[in-house]
């Protein structure tokens, strides 16, 4: 932080950048003299970062109208109208594309919805079409980020196993759409996503240690412990769904038996209901006859909770977390579910855990979290990119710019 200091000028002036920038994110718009008192550095040292921010298009100034004798000092904000990032959900039956400010906010009118295409190569063709129309000369794309159902490996920002959408496995997305665009981009796992939006959009900033539980067609788990995303060696952390918990249980799509997601997922539910009644049941009517009191469904609903319970509570035990957020549409819809499932996890975990710990309803979702991705990996991006290229960020490192 020292501008007195002789050793590698460049990357102290990125360091600065980086800092400047979350000074604003944290403190909202500022002047250079409330950066320079905020960061503890000098005004000189403070304008020059300003500068480089202002020519990237991370930040813009703007004037206040005038209230009093003489005029405001020009204050500094994230970049709303100068630049954009694009963020990407992509989901077994749905995948979305929309535009941001470098200030986190969504453009509405920005965002396009589709079926997800059933093979690779139609995919990236959608996706890219929908990108190049959100393009504009005024606004670059300062990045990209994409949350997929599926596991990535962060390192080599590849879909190393997608059970609902086979054909991604393998597939080096992220580049490929580097590739086609001209913009960096990060892939991220859809339940991290989630974890993601909550830190930085939702009450979490103000939590250092929680988890997102997350239950759709499977079940997924993300975690912040200290302040650190947990990703794994990979990035394959967070695959609750995959516990094994009934010995010789149910074949489960990721080739094993017994796993929870066999016993308590949308996914299992609407099998057990299909079987029950002879006839494929979707979930949306699963839900309605829960709703309406059907004794089947809700013995069913009960099963869930009381597997989700055992998964529930080892998360409480292994992590201490001072909150677990809980998503999904079945708790959405049936709010007495989440109710039920946290009385059963106190019967289970360990009380000064429990104790420690409020369980809230997930306020984010995936969308919000891509966007996150993105702004957090150009953020990093200013100290990174003087060693090399962006897919080259550790995932914990890129996260940690955004607090
Ligand atoms: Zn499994």
């Amino acid at each position: 932080m020292s501008e007195a200091s002789p050793i590698q000028p460049q990357l102290l002036s990125r360091i600065n950048e980086t800092f400047v920038l979350r000074t604003i994110r944290q403190h909202g718009p500022s002047t250079r003299s409330d950066l320079s008192r905020h960061m503890g550095v000098t005004f000189p040292t403070i304008a020059k970062a300003v500068s480089s921010l202002l020519e990237a298009r991370l930040l813009e100034e703007f004037e206040e109208a005038v209230t009093g004798p003489g005029r405001p000092p020009k204050r500094l904000r994230l970049s709303k109208d100068k630049s954009q990032v694009v963020g990407i959900t992509i989901d077994v039956d749905s995948c979305e594309v929309a535009a941001a400010g470098f200030d986190g906010v969504l453009r509405d009118t920005s965002l396009l919805s589709f079926a997800t295409p059933r093979d690779y190569d139609s995919l990236l063709a959608a996706i890219v079409d929908r990108v190049q129309a959100l393009a504009t000369e005024e606004m670059p794309i300062l990045c990209i980020g994409v949350s997929v159902v599926g596991l990535v490996n962060y390192r080599r920002q590849e879909i190393r196993f997608a059970a609902s959408l086979p054909y991604l496995g393998g597939k080096q997305l992220g580049q490929d759409l580097s590739h086609a665009l001209g913009a960096d981009c990060l892939l991220v796992h859809d339940t991290h996503a989630l974890c993601l939006a909550e830190y930085v959009y939702g009450d979490a900033s103000s939590f250092d240690t929680f988890a997102v539980l997350d239950l759709s067609t499977g079940i997924g788990l993300g975690v912040m412990v200290n302040g650190s995303y947990l990703t794994g060696h990979s990035g394959f952390t967070g695959e609750m769904g995959h516990i094994p918990v009934v010995i010789g249980g149910d074949k489960c799509h990721c080739g094993r038996r017994g796993c929870l997601e066999t016993v308590a997922s949308e996914w299992a539910l609407v099998e057990h209901v299909s079987a029950a009644t002879g006839r494929s049941v979707p979930i949306e009517e699963v839900l309605s006859l829960a709703a309406n009191g059907d004794q089947f469904v809700r013995s069913e609903l009960g099963h869930l909770n009381e597997y989700l319970a055992i998964a529930m509570a080892n998360v409480v035990n292994l992590f201490n977390p001072q909150c677990i957020y809980i998503s999904g549409q079945l708790f959405q819809e049936l709010p007495w579910m989440r109710d039920q499932l946290v009385e059963q996890t106190q019967q289970l975990a360990i009380e000064p855990a429990f104790a420690d710990c409020r369980f809230l309803p997930a306020s984010g979702g995936d969308m919000l979290g891509a966007v996150a991705a993105a702004i957090s990996a150009v953020m990093s991006s200013r100290v990174h990119e003087l060693h090399g290229t962006l897919s080259g960020i550790p995932l914990g490192v890129a996260w940690h710019g955004v607090q």
